[in-house]
């Protein structure tokens, strides 16, 4: 039986393009304001990711630690020495996180989140580096793993092992919720885990598997897991 739901979070729960854009924009203003010898600004700063990805391959699987060593270099290259530049990179990245957790839920989410948090246990596995307990997640999900946390992001399988080992269940008693067909529905698939996809408008399916439910929102999900537990009842009557 279904035991757990878990859920991507960007471009699942809300769009996330606008929320990097202004979080970028916030950090651009912090940094001219706050460190005005910096010769780069965000979108330069990004023809150094090259040169650091190749001294720190590990970073590619660190968005935020990535992105903080990213404006530490920019800044030890505007000759800015490195306690400081260490030091005003935290800051820096404060700035960002903060914008970066202000997101707009879409329309319905929460209210299908708190409707299914009455049955099931719910999680959220992701990519990126938004914050559970700062978007006010946490009173629903009872769990929340990064690709940075366990260090390797999707579609390894990586975030999907280690939501079944904190809960303690098999990849048949989890749902998992995404957007994307390859780094959501095809890896979780390949983990054994039941799936939906959340087909944004005109979005294709890329990958090579299918969902066991496509929705076009996230206000739809309540009425999807329906669907799939009256399934599984009606494969398992009389057993
Ligand atoms: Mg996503």
């Amino acid at each position: 039986m279904i035991q757990v739901i878990a859920f991507d979070l960007d471009d699942t729960l809300w769009a996330v393009r606008p929320v990097i854009i202004n979080a970028e924009k916030r950090l651009d203003e912090w940094l001219q304001q706050e460190v005005p010898r910096l010769n780069y600004d965000v979108s330069s700063m990004r023809e150094l990711r090259h040169e650091l990805l190749e001294e720190e391959p590990d970073l590619v699987n660190k968005i935020t630690e990535f992105r903080r060593s990213l404006i530490e270099r920019a800044m030890l290259l505007s000759q800015i020495d490195a306690n400081e530049a260490t030091d005003l990179s935290n800051q820096a990245m404060a700035v960002f996180l903060t914008a970066r957790n202000d997101v707009e839920f879409y329309e319905g989410a929460i209210d299908a989140i708190s409707m299914l948090a009455d049955k099931f246990i719910l999680g959220a596995l992701t990519n990126g580096n938004a914050d559970i307990s700062r978007l006010g997640l946490d009173s629903y999900f009872s769990f929340a793993f990064s690709a940075e946390e366990v260090g390797a992001s999707k579609p390894a399988d990586n975030l999907f092992k280690r939501a079944l080992a904190h809960t303690g269940t098999e990849p048949r008693q989890m749902i998992y919720v995404g957007d994307n067909p390859v780094l959501d529905i095809d890896a979780a698939n390949r983990v054994g885990l039941h799936t939906v996809w959340v087909q944004h408008p005109g979005q294709e399916n890329t990958g090579e598997t299918s969902a066991d439910e496509n929705i076009d929102h996230i206000r739809h999900l309540p009425q999807a897991i329906d669907r799939m537990l009256a399934r599984f009842n009606a494969d398992h009557a009389g057993e």
